[in-house]
């Protein structure tokens, strides 16, 4: 067991480069023990490092088929697209246009349900979206811009 290619070099199995991980698939693809490795890694959840020539998202995509991985902190990742990733991105601090996205455009949604069929809100979605806004969201904003418009002061004679 001792001339296992990462009980020689272990630092190439845990560095996080293209280079290292390359070099550590490599001695893999040579490693009589492959197999049992790579069941021990996916039974462990060894959520760091090459093992069994795979790095520990596609050891977590062998499982897992509903869309999760693996970061490369070890963090389970959720799909983007939902409520709960949007969350999740917020709270490691990260900008995911893809989440803010969809976001946006559920909250379209909600606005269009309403009973007119659309907001003034919506219509600052619709843009947001990059999208010219629909009759109902532009109906209701120029609605909401007349109400709130000053009285027009009076030309001076
Ligand atoms: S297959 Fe497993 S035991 Fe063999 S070199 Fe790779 S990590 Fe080490
Ligand atoms: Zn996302
Ligand atoms: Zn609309």
């Amino acid at each position: 067991m001792h001339d296992l290619p990462c009980r020689k070099n272990p630092e190439t199995f845990h560095t996080n480069t293209e280079k290292a991980r390359a070099a550590a698939r490599k001695a893999c693809a040579g490693c009589s023990a492959r197999p049992d490795c790579l069941r021990t890694a996916i039974d462990n959840d060894e959520r760091f490092g090459i093992w069994g020539g795979l790095d520990p998202d596609e050891r977590w995509q062998l499982g897992h088929k509903d869309g999760t991985w693996i970061d490369t902190r070890g963090v389970v990742r959720l799909p983007c697209g939902t409520d709960e990733a949007l969350k999740r991105h917020r709270g490691l601090k990260e900008t995911c246009p893809a989440c803010i996205e969809a976001d946006r455009r559920r909250r379209l949604d909600a606005e269009h349900a309403l009973p007119g069929g659309g907001s003034a809100s919506g219509a600052h979605l619709h843009r947001a979206l990059t999208e010219v806004p629909c009759g109902p969201c532009r109906a209701a904003h120029a609605a909401a811009s007349q109400m709130g418009r000053s009285p027009r002061r009076g030309v001076a004679a």
